[in-house]
């Protein structure tokens, strides 16, 4: 049974080329946290910003496609830990240019050409270069270019094809096939296979942030990333972005950055106004997600993780918090859907599986 037919699609009037899937058995989607870290702090073991996404059906596990977003800090091993290699993943999709959603991304793209270099390339897919006001521009193309750089310049690359003339000569970047699009406050669709669809939309946290959100006849996810409202600070409606919200509408789920009250400026927390200001705000998530329609809420990337002393160089003010302490604010919001407080490897299924 043939379920793949390699195709080139124009979408936006980029070409890509993309893996055909049609689901002949009752379709399903996973969505699983492979690491809920907030920045670039370090704790307890928790791996750094990212989202696994897969589509299909029973017969595979809801797993003929699979899509990560963003790839923090040890992302590779928590693929690993539900059965996912580099050389299994179709595309890569990355909200933004800070470490702690890119730095695990080094160790996929290298054993993707280690083990992979007969391909497919992986499809990695980001926003155009964007010139901040400030000064500078964040560059995804760049990441992508230079993601082999370290292991090139140490002699390992060459040492490797020594070994096995097959890998590409280039390195890691020749895996990889760069796929950039200019984020907009309209969606826009930027990545398909068959019948699934990934849009992204512009939002606020540094430049060149974008969000996402994947269709498909399962059910549908909208990833957020570190986006926030595009008034930067109080006065404000809300801390969460409007694009998001309106990306959002009638999405099963949501995965979203938080930022815990606790945390806030005036409760002595010493986190610098403005770096509270650009995440979401735990209470405005989940009446963002109520209007939205969602029926999952997954909080991801909270600062602080549960159970943190410190948020890095931050104090937490009152001391650890838990699972009840993220849930109560969502629920005093009106948030009447599903609320899961990120943990690593935390999994929704849709449809949910039945008893047997
Ligand atoms: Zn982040």
């Amino acid at each position: 049974m043939q379920r793949y037919v390699l195709a080139m699609l124009l979408v936006g009037g980029v070409w890509l080329t993309g893996a055909y899937f049609t689901a002949r058995a009752a379709p399903c989607l996973m969505v699983t946290l492979t690491g809920t870290q907030s920045g670039p702090a370090i704790f307890d073991g928790i791996a750094g910003a990212g989202t696994l996404v897969r589509y299909g059906d029973d017969s595979n596990e809801c797993g003929a496609l699979k899509l990560q977003f963003d790839a923090g800090r040890g992302t590779i091993l928590r693929l690993s830990q539900v059965g996912v290699v580099p050389g299994q993943l179709n595309a890569t999709f990355f909200t933004h240019m800070h470490s702690d959603h890119t730095e695990g991304f080094a160790e996929i793209a290298q054993l993707r050409w280690n083990f992979n270099s007969a391909g497919p390339k992986l499809d990695v897919v980001c926003s155009e270069d964007a010139i901040s006001t400030l000064g500078f521009t964040l560059s995804c193309k760049k990441l992508v270019m230079h993601i082999g750089d370290l292991f090139i310049q140490s002699g390992e690359i060459a040492q490797r094809i020594s070994e096995d003339e097959q890998r590409l000569p280039g390195g890691p970047v020749d895996i990889l096939n760069i796929v950039t699009f200019q984020p907009t406050n309209e969606q826009q669709i930027v990545w398909t296979s068959g019948e699934v669809r990934v849009s992204a939309i512009r939002s606020t946290h540094i430049a060149g942030h974008a969000s996402y959100r994947v269709d498909t006849p399962a059910g549908s996810v909208v990833i957020g990333g570190d986006a926030s409202n595009d008034t930067l600070e109080p006065p404000r409606l809300t801390s969460t972005s409007d694009q998001v919200e309106k990306l959002a509408k009638g999405a099963d789920v949501i995965v979203h950055s938080t930022m815990h009250p606790a945390m806030a400026p005036d409760k002595g927390s010493g986190m610098p106004p403005p770096v509270y200001y650009r995440q979401a705000a735990t209470a405005d998530l989940g009446a963002m997600a109520q209007r939205a329609g969602a029926r999952y809420l997954m909080l991801t990337h909270m600062a602080p993780p549960l159970g943190a002393q410190r948020h890095g160089p931050y104090k937490v003010p009152g001391g650890p918090l838990t699972d009840a302490d993220y849930r109560k604010v969502v629920e005093a919001s009106g948030f009447t859907g599903i609320t899961i407080v990120g943990t690593d490897l935390a999994t929704i299924r849709l449809p949910a599986k039945q008893a047997q």
